[in-house]
């Protein structure tokens, strides 16, 4: 090699060398390896610059020796940044520099070397620096490198397409399980010693089961594809999504803590996703659920953080789907608590429907709140509910055990009772007073539905027209054909069908356009709102009943609780109203009574104008104010102020600190002060919580919790600490 660097720059040597001639002959060999074009040979001088380099990877560059020789050889070449397999990210330069053996560097040229139209392969570069016998004492001096490269394009490609399938979901592009977990392991090392949070979300698609079983996995594919790009959409940068199977997503959102934020976010994407899906010409409509869990203050390793939104997420799920929750510590129980609700509902239903006569009371029952005419207060029908006393526990409400039979499948048996028990006691009603039933989704797709609803019907003799069923959106998903068979087969019985919560769900117009409905039930939640001036609500409700009136349907306005909201319901065209201000749902014995003294009319009655609730809460809290803390009661909680009982002689104005349990410190204000009750407003208003409750938007982290609660609050106190009791 010395030999040939020597005579480099020049011809190469023609005619193959004799045997024997040892120089030549190695040559020969040399230059018929170099000729192979399976590499390239390269040296440098001690400065770094390029003093050889084999013709034929000149000819792989298209470029001319006289281009590369005399170049720093590190300014020709870029080791990969972003190259995930590799074994040395040192960039070359620092590499060379240490005049250590290099073995496969892993090197392509840069971009601006390149002649056009060349494909930058990749090279698997080594080399030797060249360093004189040292003498004794002495470092022996550098040379310069001599190396070689090797084209390692088509094994290396292929080693970055495995090593991103291995850390990628190959159905939707998405993170997968090993690289979410990875990631997060690394955002919590390195937030550790920062004390900066990080968010997990768990998602958990609702009724994506329906949709596989239904339409067939590769429709399953196509849906978890489009829910990918829509995720993809909403959270941008904000975090990194991944999937980790089936239809479970994990979001990673680093440096985020503000509950008031996540729960926009979690919002939106529930908004989102729930809009309907078009796969192979199916309109689809699933939900989603959403739990959270925070660094470091609902754990700081990630198995704590994983366990933590996985709880979240079951609470969601169990506590009515489409919601999200964030982690709090009496989600602990939940798992528990929700298989023992489910073994309760087994033995309730037994309770009533024959199977079990060693129940003497029923726990469920049914109940009818009126529908009112708004002209004339004339009741036009009921709508029944269904009730549960449990022995122990007291009332549960539906939407708290519904959700829980459909999910055991519970509610076929537990609807089919209900549908038995309210037309017999409608049959006992004057004519032509309406039942209405609520039918859940599941049941309405079960094949035997049209057939039970036909041998109820037939066993009571009520007229068909008499019996309306109150459906969801949620039927639509799924099965078109299905769904069509079990509207053809209903409407050719007579029955009427009313379509519930409209506003609440996908409300598509196709929906209204495709299936038979005679009414519309106009949403609680519009009604909540529509006094209120900078809320659209009363528009929407304008908006309903004008469609409703438009396709010929009836409309019946659900929750109006107060003359004003009546006053602007009616306004926008309201003839039917079903809500307190009229009559709560009422039990057969009183309805019966009721209606043999010929009472039916129903007058509104209640408050003239509607009040949003402020809870009443009955909880111990810490109040904190220079460094004493006291104890007191927490009496009632909106998001911007509370009222609290147990200090007496806190001045109006003062600033206090409100520990509210698990790190959520609140700085108030105390606004009003009486005896032993002090109203306060908050500094920063509280947050949802996804479950109706409400929480702070910031933690105090575990770490300045526990150095607070090592400083001893030593001060005599400025206030009397006096005790309360629940009031009877
Ligand atoms: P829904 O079908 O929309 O029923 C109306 C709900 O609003 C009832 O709650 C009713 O008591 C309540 N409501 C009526 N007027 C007012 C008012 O002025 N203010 C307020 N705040 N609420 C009012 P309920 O009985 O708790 O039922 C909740 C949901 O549970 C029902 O919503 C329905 O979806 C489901 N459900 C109830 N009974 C059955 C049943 O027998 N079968 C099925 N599948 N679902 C049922
Ligand atoms: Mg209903
Ligand atoms: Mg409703």
């Amino acid at each position: 090699m010395k030999n040939l660097l020597k005579t480099w720059h020049g011809a190469k040597p023609q005619q193959p060398a004799p045997p024997g001639d040892d120089a030549a002959h190695r040559l020969a060999v040399f230059e018929d390896i170099e000729r192979g074009h399976s590499g390239w040979f390269w040296a440098t001088d001690a400065s770094g610059c390029l003093t050889y380099i084999s013709p034929a990877a000149c000819e792989r560059f298209g470029l001319t020796p006289e281009m590369l020789i005399g170049q720093p050889f590190t300014s020709l070449f870029e080791t990969d940044p972003e190259n995930p397999g590799e074994r040395s990210d040192r960039p070359l330069q620092f590499l060379l520099g240490t005049h250590t053996r290099i073995a496969d560097v892993t090197v392509r040229l840069v971009p601006d070397r390149c002649a056009p139209g060349t494909r930058r392969a990749w090279w698997a570069l080594s080399g030797q620096p060249k360093i004189d016998v040292a003498k004794p004492g002495t470092d022996g001096a550098f040379h310069g490198y001599r190396g070689s490269a090797r084209d390692i394009t088509v094994e290396y490609e292929r080693r970055i397409e495995d090593s991103r399938l291995a850390e990628f979901d190959s159905l939707t592009g998405l993170a997968n399980r090993h690289r979410i977990t990875r990631r997060f392991d690394s955002v919590l090392a390195a937030f550790r010693g920062t004390l900066r949070p990080a968010t997990l979300m768990m998602l958990d698609l609702d009724r994506f089961k329906h949709v596989n079983d239904t339409l067939g996995h590769p429709a399953g594919d196509e849906l978890l594809r489009q829910v990918a790009q829509r995720l993809t959409r909403v959270v941008g940068s904000a975090g990194e999504i991944g999937r980790l199977g089936g239809d479970e997503f994990q979001i990673l959102l680093a440096d985020q803590e503000d509950r008031g934020k996540l729960g926009e976010l979690a919002d939106r994407i529930i908004g989102l996703i729930s809009q309907p899906y078009s796969i192979d010409d199916n309109h689809v409509v699933i939900g989603v659920s959403i739990g959270m869990a925070i660094a470091p203050f609902d754990g700081t390793e990630r198995e704590d953080i994983v366990r933590a939104a996985d709880l979240a997420l079951y609470a969601a799920k169990h506590g009515g789907r489409g919601q999200f929750r964030f982690y709090s510590s009496d989600l602990k129980d939940e798992k528990e608590e929700r298989r023992l609700l489910e073994e309760a509902l087994r033995e309730a239903i037994a309770s009533v429907d024959g199977s079990d006569d060693s129940w003497d009371d029923p726990q469920l029952g049914m109940v009818y709140q009126p529908v009112v005419r708004t002209d004339d207060h004339a009741v036009v029908g009921f709508e029944a509910l269904m009730r549960w006393e449990h022995p122990q526990r007291g009332a549960i409400p539906p939407s708290v055990f519904i959700p829980v039979a459909e999910d055991t499948g519970m509610i076929l048996q537990l609807g089919a009772w209900a549908l038995r028990q309210a037309v017999r006691d409608a049959a006992l009603w004057p004519h032509p007073l309406r039942v209405a039933v609520n039918v859940s989704a599941v049941q309405f797709a079960h094949p035997d539905f049209p057939g039970i609803v036909s041998d109820v019907l037939d066993a009571s003799g009520l007229d068909p027209d008499r019996l309306e069923l109150e459906l969801t959106e949620s039927v639509f998903m799924g099965d078109g054909e299905v769904t069509d068979g079990a509207f053809k087969a209903l409407k050719s019985l007579g029955v009427r069908l009313a379509l519930d919560d409209f506003g609440t769900g996908y409300s598509s117009l196709s929906y209204l356009r495709a299936a038979p409905f005679d009414k519309l039930k106009v949403d609680r939640s519009f009604v909540e709102s529509c006094t209120l001036s900078d809320q659209n609500s009363a528009k929407i409700i304008a908006a309903i009943i004008g469609l409703a009136d438009a396709l010929g349907m009836e409309t019946t306005v659900e929750g109006v609780e107060a003359f004003d909201q009546r006053d602007v319901v009616c306004a926008k065209g309201a003839r039917f109203i079903q809500g307190y201000l009229y009559s709560p749902p009422l039990e057969q014995a009183v309805l019966l009574q009721r209606m043999a003294a010929g009472e039916l009319r129903i007058p509104p009655d209640g408050p003239q104008r509607h009040r949003p609730e402020r809870r009443s809460v009955y909880r111990r809290i810490g109040v904190i104010h220079e460094d004493h803390r006291y104890e007191a009661l927490l009496r009632n909680l909106s998001a911007t102020g509370a009222g609290i009982e147990g200090l007496v002689g806190v001045p109006v104005g003062t600033s206090l600190v409100l520990d509210l349990g698990a790190g959520q410190l609140a700085v108030v204000t105390v606004s009003r002060s009486e005896d032993a009750t002090i109203g306060v407003e908050f500094e920063t208003p509280l947050v949802s919580d996804g479950a109706g409750g409400l929480v702070t938007r910031y933690r105090a982290s575990p770490y300045a919790l526990a150095t607070a609660a090592r400083m001893a609050s030593s001060s005599t106190p400025q206030f009397l600490e006096v005790e309360v009791r629940k009031r009877a």
